[in-house]
């Protein structure tokens, strides 16, 4: 008997490669993408036919900058509170709520960042095991971060050595680098997590590097001899720098890119993860606090009177402004770009991960279709080097969304929880009643 078939047809096409295009049917046999034909498609008995009713068809979403485990931990802060005071059970709890809230959302494939204690590694294997409903997922490292950077947690506290690591894991000299990288890796991990600079949180980037080329050098051998993937917290322009010509395969943030930098990704190949978002939500609860009535509550890590956090946040805000500007300039020199940002703090949920596509398209003037692009080509390609994901074409692993309205026209239609959502071939969720045999 001849394998049944899902033929989807009568909508708009968004392929992830070019303009909408109508009057395209699309055919997936078993995992993969079969046949895509203009007008309808011979069927045979045993298909299945959708008929989308002029809704788009396009690839599954990558959520290229996921920490599982941000969430709500009850302190009631409006700013950015990690949360990493939880205990990790309590962790795994918010992890086994935003993996499904991703998927729902749209993101068959998801790209781990730092997280503490191994967590996910567990989600990997949960969702293998199908105890958390979830797509493909990249497990990340821990963040590795050198003795006295900005993240190391016993900056204030080793008098009384009071410091709570939580998601960090502190590292000098290449050889503890190289020999974290493959624990963490042997354990499970398919991404390596570091950070060179302070920067893109709650200051404006620090132009020095806290990590040495050849602790970052260490980390991008083991990584890649192991076929896994380097992602660096880099806001700075040395920072930048120092990722592209050591080899980092994801640039997060990268604040202060320049026309130099810019270079370097490309001769790189490198990938840039803006994630402005975060940078958005802060400003706007920064910039709308009654400082005369009580102090901003979200600090630099050290303690600081007033006109010093006045200046702080001017730093925020004029780097934004800048990167802003640069981004575009750096999208249209041809800079591979993802999707992704620090969701879970009460200022960005999970869930929300719309907004931040908002950003590029509304605020920054990036087309549409360009930011859909970052969320499904270059992402395929990250999450499946061999690439095989994040396009509709002949061949390619049929994860697919059915969206009401076609968001290369208006990108805020991804808000509306997608109507179908297939992964590997297969109805994850299907919320409409289509016409269908
Ligand atoms: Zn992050």
């Amino acid at each position: 008997m001849a394998e049944s078939r899902i033929i989807f047809s009568g909508g708009k096409l968004l392929d992830g490669l070019q303009a909408a295009r109508e009057g395209v049917s699309v055919v997936v046999a078993g995992k993969r993408i079969a046949a895509i034909e203009e007008g309808p498609v011979t069927s045979g008995p045993q298909d299945r036919l959708v008929e989308l009713g002029g809704r788009t068809l396009m690839p599954g979403m990558v959520q290229g900058h996921f920490h599982a485990c941000f969430g709500p931990c009850g302190v009631g802060q409006p700013g950015p509170v990690l949360g990493l005071e939880a205990s990790l059970p309590y962790m795994g709890m918010l992890a086994a709520k935003n993996v499904p809230t991703a998927l729902h959302c749209g993101f068959t494939s998801l790209i781990g960042s730092s997280n503490p204690g191994g967590l996910d590694c567990s989600i990997k294997d949960a969702i293998t095991n199908g105890v958390v409903e979830g797509g493909r997922f990249l497990a990340c490292t821990s963040e590795f971060v050198t003795s006295g950077a900005p993240e190391d947690g016993t900056n204030r506290s080793w008098f009384m050595e009071l410091g709570n690591l939580g998601l960090i894991r502190r590292l000098d000299g290449p050889q503890e680098f190289r020999q974290a990288a493959r624990e963490e890796i042997g354990r499970g991990c398919d991404v390596v997590k570091l950070s060179i600079s302070g920067g893109h949180g709650t200051s404006a980037a620090q132009e020095y590097c806290n990590i040495r080329d050849d602790e970052l050098r260490a980390v991008v051998e083991v990584a890649h001899d192991r076929g896994k993937l380097v992602r660096v917290h880099c806001p700075s322009k040395v920072g930048i720098l120092a990722c592209a010509r050591n080899g980092v395969d994801i640039i997060d943030h990268a604040d202060r890119i320049d026309a130099e930098c810019v270079d370097a990704i490309l001769e790189a190949d490198a990938t840039v993860l803006p994630s402005m978002l975060w940078n958005a939500r802060f400003l706007q609860i920064a910039e709308n606090w009654d400082h005369d009535a009580q102090p901003f509550p979200i600090g630099s890590g050290f303690p600081e009177v007033r006109d010093d956090t006045m200046e702080r946040l001017r730093g925020v805000r004029a780097e934004y402004d800048y990167t802003c500007e640069a981004m575009v300039a750096a999208h249209e020199a041809g800079v591979r770009m993802l999707t992704g940002d620090d969701f879970g703090f009460p200022m960005m949920p999970h869930g929300d991960y719309v907004s931040e596509f908002e950003i590029y398209v509304k605020e920054l003037g990036i087309p549409a279709l360009d930011v859909i692009g970052w969320a499904t080509r270059n992402g395929g390609q990250l999450v499946r080097r061999e690439g095989d994901l994040g396009t509709i074409e002949v061949g390619q692993l049929a994860d697919l969304l059915v969206v009401d309205g076609d968001p290369s026209e208006d990108i805020s239609c991804l808000r509306a929880t997608p109507l179908a959502i297939l992964k590997d071939g297969e109805f994850i969720a299907k919320r409409w009643s289509a016409t269908e045999a």
